[in-house]
């Protein structure tokens, strides 16, 4: 089967750490027989250069066109001084928006090789956790109305039962292909939109009773994440809480180079890119982890285009690089094998063959 990506190499290491993803899929298309088609497309500060917008019409158009979009990352001290709407960021707002991404997914995965990065007692963590986010991502107090009113500033969340009920089916339907259990992440003792968002999960909940279900207020859920991450299957939750709570579990992962993630919506055309930025200060010299972009890779196998099996294949083989001891700098420790960007995605290719 041949299937057709968009890719996005974007700033900084986002073509370093894209060009390992690429390998990686082409490997996963020898082994299994599919064949990959990549489409570049311009994103970002490379965009502005070329076009004098951070997202060009053909970008989105391609992108519209493609089973999945695979993306590095976006900006860089080059294109900071320009007008918020013209800066790379803008891109990937746009971006979402154009693609009706609405879910978030983003997992933090901690491998028990890499126990010794993780910032938590090794007692806490024992054989490493895999958890996952599914943060709403078009709503909330992002998106709200906002303004200064005299010496007064506001912003406003406001979510509809639309909004909630989907992103809430997505994270149901994640939690019964893992381990079925999903907890939902909200502020229901002060928030009306919370309070909502606790009546459209209960709801949800009874089409899925095979989902062990629980509700936990957010100022709890940051701290259980630090107790024992290890509780946690799926987490649903809000705009807002999502980006703090996410980056706190990504934290706990060991490095900002390991971090997946996936932008979804409606269909199975989905955005895949992997959590950092540019690293404008480690761009070009072969240092920065790919790791984050390959996961990101093995999400878009599973998730736009449904090929499990090639998917884990992935994951084993960034399992296995790891427990070889082969480090990108940013996950180096004592004892192990110091490589660069190219030498890891070659490690984690031949693991794949
Ligand atoms: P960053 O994520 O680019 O870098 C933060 C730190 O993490 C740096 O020290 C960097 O060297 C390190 N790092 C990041 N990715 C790494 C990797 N794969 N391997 C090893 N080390 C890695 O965040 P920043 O420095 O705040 O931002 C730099 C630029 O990226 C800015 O222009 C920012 O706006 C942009 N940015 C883009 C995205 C995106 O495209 N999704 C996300 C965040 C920041």
């Amino acid at each position: 089967m041949r299937y057709n990506i968009a890719v996005i190499p974007g700033d900084g290491i986002g073509p370093e750490v894209v060009g390992q993803a690429q390998s990686v899929l082409d490997s996963v298309g020898w082994k299994f027989g599919h064949s990959f088609g990549f489409h570049p497309a311009l994103m970002g500060g490379c965009a502005i250069d070329a076009t004098g917008v951070p997202l060009p019409d053909e970008t989105v158009e391609l992108c519209k066109g493609s089973d999945a979009v695979l993306l590095g990352a976006v900006g860089g001290p080059q294109w900071e001084a320009l007008p918020g709407h013209l800066r790379p960021e803008a891109g990937l707002l746009a971006i979402r928006a154009e693609l009706g991404l609405y879910a978030n997914l983003r997992p933090a995965i901690l491998h028990p090789a890499l126990i010794g990065a993780c910032p938590l007692r090794p007692e806490l963590v024992d054989g490493g956790f895999d958890l996952v986010f599914v943060r709403e991502l078009t709503g909330g107090i992002y998106f709200g109305k906002r303004g200064r009113q005299g010496d007064t500033a506001f912003d406003t969340e406001t979510y509809s039962v639309y909004e909630i009920e989907r992103v809430g089916r997505v994270a149901f339907e994640l939690a019964l292909k893992r381990g079925n259990r999903l907890c939902s992440v909200d502020k229901a003792n002060v928030l009306e939109t919370s309070r909502l968002w606790r009546e459209v999960m209960h709801s949800l909940r009874a089409e899925y009773p095979g989902v062990d279900y629980s509700d936990m207020l957010a100022d709890n859920a940051a701290m259980q994440l630090i107790r024992g991450p290890r509780r946690f299957d799926v987490i649903v939750t809000s705009n807002m809480f999502g980006d703090i709570l996410s980056d706190e579990a990504g934290m706990l992962t060991g490095s900002i180079g390991m971090l997946a993630s996936a932008s979804i919506g409606g269909g199975t055309l989905g955005l895949y890119e992997p959590v950092h930025g540019s690293a404008p200060d480690i761009a070009g010299k072969d240092k920065a982890n790919p790791i984050a972009a390959i996961l990101s890779a093995a999400m878009l196998l599973r998730v736009s285009l449904g090929l499990e099996k090639e998917a884990r294949a992935v994951e084993t083989a960034v399992t296995s690089a790891l427990d070889a001891g082969y480090r990108t700098a940013d996950i180096w420790s004592e004892g192990c094998k110091l490589v660069g960007t190219r030498e890891m995605g070659s490690v984690i290719v031949e693991n794949m063959i």
